[in-house]
């Protein structure tokens, strides 16, 4: 029988394969409307969101379902916002379930099944730096609620919490089918918990919470300084440890190192295993290297993979995106991707090398150097969509590439608010994943970020 546990059960699972952005736009006010033998009504807030749900994620969101509820379900999905009583009746006529690549023209957003999520173990490439981390995540995931609990990992950005994090949310939902698994990242929670509290629907937050199995909170450093957000982190944490459930816990630093967090909070965020991840060495970047030119099938030489990992040192979100260039350029240029090829590739998009930290300042020139506006222009109050649009996707870039908090952003773009670069980073990763452009325009914006370069051979 498929019924609210399993429509919770298979949110949890879509909330690790789909990108944050597009599961806050999609998926995160769904509504369970009703289930049969082999039948499910998943209920959207409007018409849009229903039909971009079913236009975009079907395939997704069956599969999930499928798999939890072990046969071949039936999903529906309907209108089921406020005025739900009126509209659902008009509007609840089942899309023909479309099989992939039935109708070509629809854009179908994922490959058909099996379902090859992006953060597992297996993909995850533990070098010395991170097997402690690693080792530790898998162990939770055999014992959830076990010794490791909580689970704190901590290290700087693009070293591989999120991936790790993720993956300790894939297993345990395969493993145990049954388990409410749920990742959020300190400041979703933040928002949540105040927009819970000014629609005085705190009690709902709060056993939303304090109900699940496992929880999964990506960046705590960010409730530093955050009192009602602490008090609640605090008494979700006690709830479910308590109650023997497993939590995990990344940060940029170590929970000692997090200020101001009540003591309180710092004492239970270190009382199971802390362990922090390091940049891998050489050897890890060249398995990591291997690792993705695999996945994304394709040929690099060798010498072009040992070249990257000589280049790139800092993280591996770098050594991603060195990879993709080199392979970008290689093919666009219809040239054959060899080390000279790689550091023509490397030079031409002035890829940083050094391990020099990004400031929200690099970002912002080479935003306006890209869009050819002002400083001036871009942290301004004038809200033409010539500025807007640029002034969102450096939110996005400053979010992405440091470890800035959402007010510190806001503060550097001529002091906005925090939930004004919260909306526009979400904007941004939401268009992201459906628009080749702007990819373009965040990796070559990327790209101008600090061009000194230096190397080897
Ligand atoms: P963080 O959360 O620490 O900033 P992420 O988990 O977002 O970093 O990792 C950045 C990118 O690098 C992701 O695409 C991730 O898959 C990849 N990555 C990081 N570490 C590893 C690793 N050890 N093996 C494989 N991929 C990794
Ligand atoms: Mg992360």
């Amino acid at each position: 029988m498929i019924d609210q546990g399993t429509w919770t059960a298979a949110l949890g699972r879509l909330q690790l394969e789909l990108s944050n952005g597009n599961f806050a736009a999609w998926l995160q006010h769904s509504t369970f409307v009703e289930g049969g033998l082999s039948s499910l009504v998943v209920g959207l807030p409007n018409a849009f969101a229903r039909e971009t749900v079913d236009r975009n994620f079907r395939p997704i969101v069956k599969e999930v379902v499928d798999d939890i509820a072990a046969c071949d379900v039936a999903v529906t999905f309907v209108i089921h916002g406020d005025d739900a009583s009126t509209v659902t009746s008009k509007r609840a006529v089942s899309a023909p379930a479309r099989s992939p690549g039935h109708n070509a023209a629809a854009p179908i957003v994922r490959p058909s099944a099996p379902l090859q999520p992006r953060y597992t173990f297996d993909n995850f490439v533990a070098g010395e730096g991170s097997s402690l981390a690693y080792a530790a995540a898998k162990r939770a995931c055999e014992s959830p609620g076990g010794s490791y609990n909580p689970l704190f990992v901590y290290g700087s950005v693009g070293l591989g919490k999120t991936h790790l994090l993720k993956a300790v949310g894939h297993d345990i939902s395969r493993r145990m089918p049954s388990c409410t698994v749920r990742y959020v990242t300190s400041e979703d929670f933040t928002h949540e918990l105040v927009t819970a509290i000014r629609a005085g629907s705190t009690s709902a937050f709060r056993s939303r919470y304090r109900s699940i199995d496992v929880l999964l909170m990506d960046d705590v450093q960010f409730i530093a300084g955050r009192e009602s957000t602490q008090q609640e982190v605090f008494h979700t944490f006690d709830t479910l440890y308590s109650a023997g459930k497993q939590i995990v816990l990344t940060s940029d630093r170590a929970p000692q190192t997090i200020r101001p967090l009540s003591d309180r909070l710092t004492t239970r965020f270190a009382c199971g295993l802390v362990t922090d991840i390091q940049p891998p060495d050489f050897e890890t970047r060249l398995a990591i290297l291997r690792c993705k030119a695999l996945a994304v099938d394709a040929d690099v030489p060798l010498p072009v993979i040992e070249l990257l990992a000589s280049s790139v040192m800092d993280n591996v979100r770098n050594l991603e995106g060195a990879l993709t260039r080199v392979v970008f350029f290689a093919q666009c240029n219809k040239l054959e991707l060899s080390v000279d090829v790689a550091q023509q590739a490397l030079h031409r998009t002035g890829y940083r090398t050094g391990p020099r930290l990004v400031t929200l300042g690099d970002i912002t020139n080479a935003v306006c150097e890209h869009f050819g506006l002002t400083a001036k222009e871009i942290t301004g109050t004038s809200r033409v969509s010539r500025l807007t649009r640029p002034r969102h996707i450096a939110m996005y870039i400053m979010r992405e590439d440091t470890n800035q908090s959402l007010p510190a952003i806001g503060a550097n773009l001529g002091g906005r608010d925090h939930t004004t670069v919260l909306y526009g980073v979400r904007k941004i990763s939401n268009e992201l994943a459906d628009d080749p452009a702007l990819q373009l325009a965040v990796e070559s914006i990327r790209a101008l970020i600090s061009p000194t370069t230096s190397y080897p051979g």
